[in-house]
């Protein structure tokens, strides 16, 4: 076992390493797709996010996407891809998980117990450039998570030239798949939220600026 996991890590696709030191995205026959490491206990955004939808979310609902890929990339052109690869170049149920494990694994690095702030450097430049304040980018970012239909996610994210962004995707869609790059994401499946907001969507989307991670969210632009 050890000896598998020692040869994993060094055969290692390493483009995605500074925002998911983790994300153990596979180019190896004997590597396989796992979710990345929770940075903090599962009691630490209380309580914002409680202990028990850290415990369903991350230790349920997001390996059950990991266990769903490892199955569905057998015998198939994805069985030795990385993650980034699978999201982009699959449809389906391959990419409905591939994309689960992507949006998820960037969603748990997002946090940190009491949060940091705010945004830093050049993100708050582009921020403020952008949308006038932070304070207005986080209405405008809050809105577009409300009125998200159904099962998604609200993403902010930067294009080629630093422009930023406010995505609306359905049920797994990231930014990736329209060549932008992610920066941060929230999920508004009601998983993520129902066992302590129950249809109180929009005062979740509210708390949870309390605990991001400001350091590990600047560093994506
Ligand atoms: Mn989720």
């Amino acid at each position: 076992m050890t000896g598998i996991l020692i040869l994993s890590v060094i055969s290692c696709n390493y483009s995605n390493a500074k925002e998911d030191k983790n994300n153990n995205s596979k180019n190896s026959v004997n590597m396989k797709f796992e979710k990345v490491a929770l940075p903090y206990a599962t009691d630490a955004l209380e309580p914002v996010i409680s202990k028990q939808t850290v415990e369903l979310h991350y230790g349920k609902h997001h390996q059950a996407y990991v266990d769903n890929l490892n199955k569905l990339v057998v015998d198939t052109k994805f069985a030795n891809a990385d993650l980034e690869t699978v999201v982009k170049e699959s449809d389906g149920a391959i990419f409905n998980n591939a994309g689960q494990i992507y949006n998820h694994n960037l969603y748990f690095t997002s946090f940190k117990k009491g949060g940091s702030g705010e945004p830093q450097g050049a993100l708050a430049d582009a921020i403020n450039a952008q949308y006038g304040s932070f304070d207005k980018f986080k209405e405008e970012f809050n809105a577009a998570g409300t009125s998200l239909f159904g099962s998604g996610w609200v993403w902010l994210a930067k294009d080629a030239s630093g422009k930023l962004s406010i995505e609306k995707e359905s049920n797994a869609g990231n930014p990736i798949t329209k060549g932008l790059t992610p920066i941060l994401g929230f999920d508004v499946w009601e998983h993520s939220y129902y066992l302590d907001y129950q249809n109180r969507r929009a005062d979740h989307l509210k708390e949870l600026w309390k605990i991001i991670d400001w350091d590990v969210v600047s560093a994506r632009y």
